[in-house]
């Protein structure tokens, strides 16, 4: 498929409908992973243009409150049509950005894009406010949309972020300045445009471009009055700091290092299958990734020989193949950082029973491709035990006890997701609820449909998307009280 018609080459931002060109502000490459090639040369939005795409979102915002639940959702509707309607040329854009495999992201990223369209325009629709009487007066809790929100996104799924971002923030009634991630910025820009075609009014959902001090200029904007990031806890602590300042709500979906509990009486090819899953999926770029796997000692060689057989049989190549499991990694950097991850644990002892090593690819000679890896004889206290790689590696940890399992599980800062296998289901929910995270799968592993919500807990972040708390989080509430008769005076 020729991408060159799709790439808006040349582009700033996105505002009030149109692609901005100018000729002021660093210019950056947005690159395919898999080729080492440039897809399109972006200019980053300067300040000035930064509060272009804030003001035209507020005047926008004003007019799309007014609007009628059934018209905003219609809108979202047939943003997810489109959606739908585009899902190749979308599906083909992403896996040239991001080098995650074709296979996935048609029926993944852009199909949970749509339902967050339609999820939210449903909720727009069931959204009520509340009231009660008194013998002197009525009072109604209204809820009000926030004004102007700001997106920001991490790189790995960068569809489905500024959907995610965008389908409450306009539901609620809201506009948004999204910033995508500098090195994903492509499908947020196609997004805008799918907007506009679904017939969402200009300035409704604005994109400015480029790195991290172009969020910060947004986070901290005063015409900004809510921001919702994914990214790194690092990042997040940035954002919280910054959004203090102007006491701005936050809404952060940020990383883990999330552990997978395989209990004694598991089925081990389940289990096998779970934990590779959980692992090597999307190349292992995957926030919720269960990248700690937990496993009786005593069924460790079990374990290990399946996974290793699993994974080693992991197809890896170009992603645009139908036939690749395993395409490449966002970048050359980030493949030597994964690398680095695998090399500090095999020095401190660990070993790589399969991968470990940059994986070949002989057409595609300039890619970021990394083998699945699983790292045997790990320790808790290892740095690629306790730091999130986000990459196809797979720390396996053995145990003696349940209860040393649960408290070595949640013995760290993050607390996003877990998971749990066992063929005793009262056994599963009873671990399941000892976990510290915002998502537990029991003999499931990713699933996350829509409306399920997804937050981290503790350092992984506050707040929820996909979720019905979702669209709250992007109202205000405010109380009016109608007096019902004459006012007698109280001082008489
Ligand atoms: P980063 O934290 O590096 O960046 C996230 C976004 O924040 C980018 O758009 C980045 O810009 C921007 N940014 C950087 N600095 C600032 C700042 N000071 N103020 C405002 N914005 C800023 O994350 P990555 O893009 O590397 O994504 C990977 C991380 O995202 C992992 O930790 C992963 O776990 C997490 N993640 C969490 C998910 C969740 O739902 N919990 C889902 C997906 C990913 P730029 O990079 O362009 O400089």
């Amino acid at each position: 498929m020729d991408l060159a018609d799709l790439l808006p080459s040349g582009s700033s931002a996105h505002i009030d409908g149109a692609y901005a060109r100018e000729a002021k502000g660093a210019r950056f490459e947005v690159k395919d992973p898999a080729r080492g090639t440039a897809l399109a040369t972006l200019i980053s939005t300067p300040a000035d243009t930064i509060d272009i795409a804030v003001e035209s979102a507020r005047k926008a915002q004003a007019g799309w409150a007014e609007w009628p639940p059934e018209e905003r959702a219609a809108i979202l509707r047939r943003a997810a049509q489109l959606l739908r309607a585009r899902r190749a040329r979308l599906a083909a854009l992403e896996v040239r950005n991001t080098g995650r495999p074709i296979a996935e992201i048609g029926p993944i990223d852009v199909e949970t894009a749509a339902q967050g369209f339609e999820f939210f325009a449903a909720l727009a629709l069931a959204d009520e406010h509340r009231a009660r009487d008194y013998p002197t007066g009525t009072l109604v809790m209204r809820r009000e949309p926030l004004g102007v929100c700001a997106g920001i996104g991490a790189w790995n799924y960068p569809l489905q972020i500024a959907a995610w971002k965008a389908a409450p923030a306009l539901a609620a009634g809201n506009a948004m300045v999204f910033k995508p991630s500098e090195k994903t910025p492509l499908s947020a820009l196609l997004l805008a445009e799918l907007l506009s075609e679904a017939g969402l009014p200009p300035g409704l959902f604005n994109v400015v471009l480029g790195a991290g001090d172009v969020g910060a200029a947004l986070v901290s904007h005063h015409g900004v009055d809510h921001v919702a990031m994914t990214g790194s806890v690092a990042t997040g602590q940035k954002i919280l700091g910054a959004a203090a300042a102007t006491v701005k709500i936050t809404s952060l979906e940020l990383g883990g290092k999330s552990p997978f509990l395989i209990l004694e009486d598991a089925d081990m090819e389940q289990a096998a299958r779970l934990a590779v899953i959980g692992n090597f999926m999307s190349c292992g770029e995957i926030c919720g990734n269960t990248t700690r796997v937990f496993v009786p000692r005593a069924r460790e060689s079990e374990l290990l020989e399946r996974v290793a057989e699993i994974a080693t049989a992991i197809r890896t190549g170009d992603p645009l193949t139908e036939a690749t499991q395993n395409g490449a990694l966002i970048d050359l950097a980030h493949r030597d950082k994964v690398h680095g991850y695998v090399q500090s644990a095999v020095q401190e002892g660990a070993e790589a029973i399969c991968g470990g090593i940059y994986a070949e690819v002989k057409e595609l000679p300039h890619g970021a491709f990394y083998l699945p890896t699983v790292l045997a004889r790990c320790r808790d206290n290892m740095r690629a035990v306790r730091e999130e790689i986000f990459g196809p590696v797979m720390a396996v940890l053995s145990y003696e006890d349940e209860d040393e399992a649960v408290t070595r599980a949640n013995a760290t800062e993050f607390g996003l997701c877990a998971a749990v296998a066992s063929r005793d289901h009262g056994r599963a929910q009873r671990v399941a609820r000892r976990l510290e995270a915002g998502t537990v799968w029991v003999n499931a592993m990713l699933d996350l449909p829509v409306g399920m919500g997804y937050g981290g807990f503790k350092q992984s972040g506050i707040g929820y998307e996909n979720g019905v708390e979702t669209l709250r989080d992007h109202q205000r509430v405010k109380g009016i009280y109608t007096g019902l008769n004459t006012v007698e005076l109280p001082f008489t």
